[in-house]
């Protein structure tokens, strides 16, 4: 069951409470990240707030409506204190840290529930659309682009129907290699009921501990070993979903000529058609071997050559990253210092002797490749790529900075929360586009991005990585760093700066998004993004299922987010 409990999940920002970024240990990150944004860093410009500090409305709803829901999911189960109804009024994006560091909660969602079982959906979906209420299924409530924000114009209270008690694998089948999983279950819950019994969905997002299966389908999430194991809408079979109108279910076979794809409708439906309950996914042996490594090239646009030709050759890694120029030196930055000082001098002195070799963390572009499966088929694939790669410019670096990657591939989060106290504005957005427009993409979209930031800021920096690559493109990956304007102008500050990197890739032929979704942050993107017929299709399809509008108004399609 979910751990969003008082106390263990900060719910003004990323995390577990008890946890924090261990910068001492990085001696580096701080000087250079000072110097990189002409600002000292440490001074805390915002303190963690504690729920007393907030204020939000009374809940909406009448008590004979709560008693109701009550009845049908247990009175455990329905919440209106004010620490879940804080938690579950937005999600994790930058903007939502700034919020919540404010003490600003512009919308509230007015009750929590959590339902059991899928009846127990239908019956809550069924009293919701009676009584005009929103509803906004939560997962994790990792969304960053405002998905589990309550923008319910004209409904009477919104409702964030929260999907943690419905976290167990229903049914594993080893011939197969399926499983049908609860919509609820939250990576760490998934991936313990599946490794028990020999397997691993292979879905690792960044998000992994604090976001849910049912989230990652409506919001067609990617894992980062999403270049080998898939994106997630490559791994659901079939799934079921409950819309006001009635149950979706999908038929659970490997594929299907049946028409236009209604599964596939339902992937990336982002909670404005229905719930989703339970999914058949593909699911694959733990693997033996987990192999992580480190190469340097001498330019960006030598590794994403090396990265495209991998897959045009049929050589798939499981992950695959490569740091532009600025991601590259961060990456350096970010090293462990600790450990016995032979150590570091060793590393030191090889790195310099690489640099005069050309292949610097100044100026070069680092590459992470991870190769996961049985032992023989990662060797194969490994021997392949080391030699491409060599044969493209890369040096292999060993398998030292890999593992230091792959142990603290979750930390990162976790420095966001000390930046944003300290001032720094830090956040992240990511597209998509074809080989052949990779690095003109990545270009316009870096220069408008850092012409937005300096502007205001005057200082900035801008990183990128290419990453869940395909045999006819790749993902790019943005991070953005910059001094906070003063206080009142932060939210603007963001808001500038987000709209010149989306207008660019618009404007250049990428996607609004290649996995963190729509929510509200993106919809007035997406006529440009699919255009207006098939925009008008995706609403015919919300009339049809939910003609109320009861389940997550305002998200996905663009209309006002004013509620
Ligand atoms: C630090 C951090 C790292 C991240 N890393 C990644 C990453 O590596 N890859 C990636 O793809 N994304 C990433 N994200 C974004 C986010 O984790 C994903 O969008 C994730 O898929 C959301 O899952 P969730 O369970 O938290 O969904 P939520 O935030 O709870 O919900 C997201 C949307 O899905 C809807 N929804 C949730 N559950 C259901 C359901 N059962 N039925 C119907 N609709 C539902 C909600 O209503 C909402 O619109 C990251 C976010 C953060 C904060």
């Amino acid at each position: 069951m979910s751990d969003y409990e008082e106390g263990k999940t900060r719910w003004w920002g990323w995390g577990n409470v008890d946890q924090r970024f261990d910068v001492e240990n990085r001696s580096r990150l701080i000087p250079f990240m000072q110097e990189s944004l002409g600002m000292e860093l440490g001074r805390e410009r915002f303190s963690d707030p504690v729920l007393d500090e907030i204020n939000i409305p009374e809940p909406r709803i009448a008590s004979e409506i709560l008693d109701t829901i009550a009845g049908i999911v247990g009175p455990e189960n329905v919440s209106t204190t004010k620490f879940q109804r804080v938690s579950h009024s937005m999600g994790k994006s930058y903007r939502d840290s700034l919020r919540y560091r404010e003490r600003k909660i512009e919308r509230a969602i007015d009750a929590v529930v959590w339902p059991r079982g899928e009846d127990e959906v239908v019956k809550v979906l069924r009293i919701a659309e009676d009584n005009n209420l929103a509803v906004i299924p939560f997962g994790g409530g990792s969304s960053v682009t405002g998905g589990v924000e309550p923008v319910s114009a004209g409904k009477t209270a919104t409702l964030s129907l929260d999907m943690a008690r419905m976290d167990r694998v229903l049914s594993v089948d080893p011939t197969s290699q399926t499983a049908v999983i609860q919509a609820g279950a939250l990576g760490p819950e998934v991936e313990d009921q599946l490794n028990v019994q020999g397997f691993t969905l292979g879905h690792f997002p960044e998000s992994f501990d604090h976001s849910a299966l049912g989230g990652w389908i409506a919001t067609r999430a990617s894992g980062r070993q999403s270049t080998g194991y898939g994106d997630i809408e490559d791994m659901v079979l079939a799934l079921k979903m409950v819309t006001p109108r009635g149950m979706v279910e999908t038929r659970k076979v490997p594929n299907t000529a049946a028409g236009p794809s209604v599964l596939q409708l339902c992937i990336g439906s982002e909670g404005i058609l229905g719930v989703i309950t339970e999914a058949t996914m593909s699911i694959r042996p733990v693997p033996d071997v987990i192999d992580y490594r480190g190469l340097i090239f001498r330019n960006f646009a030598a590794g994403v050559s090396a990265i495209r030709e991998m897959m045009q050759q049929g050589m798939a890694p499981t992950c695959i990253r490569l740091s532009d120029r600025a991601e590259t030196a961060l990456a350096n930055a970010f090293r462990h210092t600790t450990g016995p000082k032979w150590k570091r001098q060793g590393e030191d002195f090889a790195l310099k002797l690489l640099a005069r070799r050309g292949y610097s963390f100044e100026d070069g572009a680092f590459m992470i490749l991870g190769l996961e499966g049985d032992r023989d088929e990662v060797e194969y694939l490994r021997s392949g790529i080391l030699k491409l790669c060599r044969n493209l410019g890369g040096f292999h670096l060993g398998t030292s900075p890999g593992r230091q990657w792959y142990e603290s591939r979750h930390d990162t989060a976790y420095f966001r929360e000390q930046l944003i106290n300290w001032g720094v504005m830090v956040d992240t957005l990511e597209t998509a586009t074809t080989w052949g427009n990779l690095l003109h993409l990545y270009g316009e979209v870096r220069s408008a991005l850092r012409s937005a930031l300096e502007e205001q800021a005057g200082r900035a920096m801008v990183t990128c990585h290419v990453s869940h690559a395909y045999r006819e493109g790749a993902s790019l990956y943005y991070t953005f760093f910059a001094p906070m304007l003063p206080e009142g102008k932060e939210e603007v500050q963001w808001e500038e700066a987000k709209h010149a990197a989306s207008e660019a890739i618009m404007k250049y032929g990428g996607t609004i998004s290649h996995h963190h979704g729509v929510g509200y942050e993106h919809a007035s993107w997406m006529p440009n993004e699919v255009g207006s017929i098939s925009l008008a299709a995706i609403k015919a399809v919300k009339e049809t299922m939910d003609p109320d509008d009861i389940m997550n108004p305002g998200k996905l399609l663009p209309i006002t987010r004013e509620g």
